[in-house]
């Protein structure tokens, strides 16, 4: 963002704010450097999607509303422009990927039309929270909301009317949105914690100092899941580059997307209201192509999901409806760790409460052959935060029957393998490898890339200057 402002509102040419960006005196990342670079020298600055030319605007919109003694301000993120007789006012959304890869909510595209149809000037309050010294001025005539892909430079028109189509659409998609989370007292602690000013005020997330098995000491907070531990451990730059979200290219392998479609249809299957056992009739035929979520499965890979999703039917968890409690599909979860100043964030593929006491069931497919025996919490770190998790009874319920179950489907074969947070063994080494993961992790402050084979298949190795080294064979 701040190489745009560079570029748009100081008058500095789009070659020196690169070269600036790639000075960045060592305090970014040099994969980020490299992404923002690239986003820089893509973005369509003053073009307008019709040839016209549009002047860059650096006051928010900023609609202010009084209710009683409540004041409220709304105003969208983003980048704002104008044409130059100020008619046609555009709000760009900023994408990290390409534009239109993902629906926008229709809230975000209504809040953004309607306060720059109707919003007066506003210059970003210092302090945050004292309110925007706003000016009045000429409401627009034609509004535009568009989302720009900073990986390409893309460009896709989400809105485009008149003032009182604006208002409109707002008074459709966006105000009962507002007015949902003006009254709501209902906390969705997650990701977003990380940066919520005011969660040292928030009873959400839920404390549980200590959970990575981390000494407590001064360090900026950041959120973490067990995943992220697993991509530090591989290298630390993708980790980092990771976290920011940064597009990824070809993440996926053959056999991840298989597991990614079994999932997704098992998902589907265990929303189901009143929650009945999956059966063979709700299963894809075994010669058929099929396709769960973004997940498309053809030929071999499809008879193997098919397969994989038959063992799935006696092994179900909703099989047992007479014990079985409430139930949670893929929750997101997130618990502050304020020894180790960290959100940690897990998302199981289910829990249920059986008799009382939660049960986390993880899935994996596999086509080889395994040994019940084998380091499971080692291989699947989320297995070791699930039973740390579960044996400091962070999701409630009576934990003298909380158990983790590990399912593996097969095309021919199937496991549950129990992992029992009250069994000393096991609780030790969930910790161990949780703190094994965790302690450099939290200690780095660099994350510096780990160039080698792992490259040619790591899918932002695009954004890190080190991959070429790696292509080179120097280590
Ligand atoms: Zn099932």
């Amino acid at each position: 963002m701040s190489a745009l402002d560079r570029v748009e509102f100081h008058n500095v040419s789009v070659e020196r704010a690169l070269s600036a960006l790639g000075r960045g005196g060592g305090s970014l990342h040099p994969g980020l450097v490299s992404y923002a670079q690239n986003a820089v020298r893509c973005y369509p600055f003053s073009a307008g999607p019709d040839g016209t030319r549009l002047v860059a605007d650096r006051h928010f919109s900023v609609v202010r509303e009084e209710r009683g003694s409540q004041v409220r301000e709304l105003y969208a993120w983003g980048r704002r422009y104008q044409s130059q007789d100020g008619r046609l006012r555009e709000h760009r959304f900023l994408r990290f990927g390409r534009a239109g890869e993902r629906e926008r909510d229709p809230a975000q595209v209504a809040l953004a039309a309607f306060t720059t149809a109707c919003g007066d000037g506003g210059a970003w309050p210092t302090p945050w929270d004292t309110p925007f010294l706003t000016f009045r001025r000429a409401p627009a005539e034609r509004v535009r909301v568009a989302e720009v892909g900073l990986a390409d430079g893309s460009y896709q028109v989400l809105f485009d009317g008149s003032r009182a189509e604006a208002e409109a659409y707002y008074a459709r998609y966006g105000r009962p949105r507002v007015e949902e989370i003006l009254v709501g007292d209902v906390a969705r602690p997650g990701a977003a914690c990380v940066d919520c000013k005011l969660l040292t005020a928030c009873s959400h997330p839920p404390r549980l100092p200590g959970l990575l098995g981390l000494t407590a000491r001064p360090a900026p907070l950041r959120k973490v899941s067990a995943s992220d531990l697993r991509y530090y451990q591989t290298c630390p730059a993708q980790a980092y580059l990771y976290s920011l979200r940064l597009p990824r290219v070809n993440e996926y392998g053959e056999a991840a997307h298989l597991g990614k479609a079994v999932h997704a249809w098992l998902e589907d299957l265990h929303r189901r209201p009143d929650g009945p056992p999956c059966r063979v009739s709700d299963l894809p035929l075994i010669d058929e192509d099929w396709a769960a979520g973004e997940w498309r499965l053809a030929e071999d890979a499809a008879r193997a999901g098919a397969r994989m999703l038959r063992q799935h039917l006696e092994i179900c968890p909703l099989l047992f409806q007479e014990t079985i409690g409430e139930v949670r599909v893929e929750p997101d979860l997130a618990f502050y760790d304020t020894a180790a100043n960290a959100i940690v964030l897990a998302k199981p593929d289910l829990l249920y409460l059986d008799d009382g006491s939660w049960v986390w069931r993880e899935t994996k497919t596999t086509q080889r052959t395994w040994s019940r025996d084998a380091n499971w919490i080692g291989r699947y770190p989320q297995l070791a935060l699930a039973i740390v998790l579960l044996a400091r009874g962070a999701l409630g319920g009576d934990p003298g029957g909380s158990r983790v179950e590990l399912e593996i489907l097969h095309p021919e074969d199937r496991d549950i393998v129990l992992l029992e947070p009250d069994d000393p063994e096991t609780l030790a080494l969930a910790r161990r490898t949780l703190a094994e993961l965790a302690e450099p992790w939290r200690a780095d402050e660099v994350f510096a890339p780990r160039p080698g084979a792992n490259c040619r298949t790591c899918p932002v190795s695009v954004w890190c200057p080190q991959r070429a080294k790696a292509d080179e064979g120097v280590e």
